[in-house]
């Protein structure tokens, strides 16, 4: 099957619709937020500086970021399709994404953009919770996706946590480089065919729905 790229401002759902992808066609999922996330709970000078760079909301260096893409693009399981989304994130990334994919004998596939008002995203970012074990999303702030138990995944019982970029200051930076930085790169697969536009205003259902037609296409 074809590559998948997710572009999407912050809380837009991607990484909900990102693990519907994989449990249904079994590929990879490739998120340079959760990779940079699990560096920066490492006892490191690197682990120290991706930590301090995610909470205040702004980009981790690109050599770090090239370099991990490289090598997790580099593995055996994405010969048979993967699924990336946080990167890239900029005209630049794009660029270099392109070499890796040319490297890899990779094609970029289909980008799916998930479009979602600034608005309905500032109330989900503060309700945002994370599966410590299993990385399931749940939204306090919405009944339909809220778990059963306070701080308790419904999946695997593992601990909730908050990241430490869900808070609004945090979310205005990320959504303004979001703005100013990745917006560009919607610009720049429309006009190579390979974009998607989907309302990310609809229920996680209805939205994979469409992105199960995108992929059947
Ligand atoms: P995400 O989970 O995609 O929202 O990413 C969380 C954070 O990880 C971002 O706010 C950045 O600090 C960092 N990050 C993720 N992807 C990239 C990237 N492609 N380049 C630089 N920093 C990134």
């Amino acid at each position: 099957m074809k590559n998948i790229m997710f572009i999407a401002p912050p809380a837009a759902g991607k990484g909900t619709q990102a693990e519907l992808v994989v449990e249904k066609y079994g590929i990879p999922h490739i998120s340079t937020g959760d990779i940079l996330r699990d560096i920066s709970k490492e006892d490191s000078e690197i682990g120290k500086y991706v930590f301090e760079t995610l909470t205040n909301g702004e980009l981790v260096k690109d050599e770090i970021t090239y370099q991990l893409i490289e090598d997790r693009l580099g593995k055996e399981d994405c010969k048979n399709g993967f699924i990336i989304d946080g990167f890239p994130r900029n005209i630049a990334q794009a660029h270099e994404y392109d070499k890796i994919l040319k490297n890899l004998g990779y094609e970029v596939g289909n980008v799916i953009f998930i479009n979602v008002d600034k608005k309905v995203l500032e109330k989900r970012i503060t309700g945002r919770r994370i599966c410590e074990d299993c990385k399931t999303i749940f939204n306090i702030n919405d009944p339909k996706s809220s778990p059963k138990v306070e701080s308790v995944c419904d999946n695997c019982g593992g601990k909730l946590y908050q990241r430490s970029d869900d808070n609004l200051e945090a979310f205005e930076t990320r959504y303004n480089m979001y703005v100013e930085k990745t917006e560009p790169i919607i610009d720049y697969y429309r006009k190579q065919n390979v974009l998607t536009e989907i309302d990310g205003d609809d229920t996680v259902e209805n939205i994979f729905a469409r992105i199960e037609e995108i992929i059947a296409d």
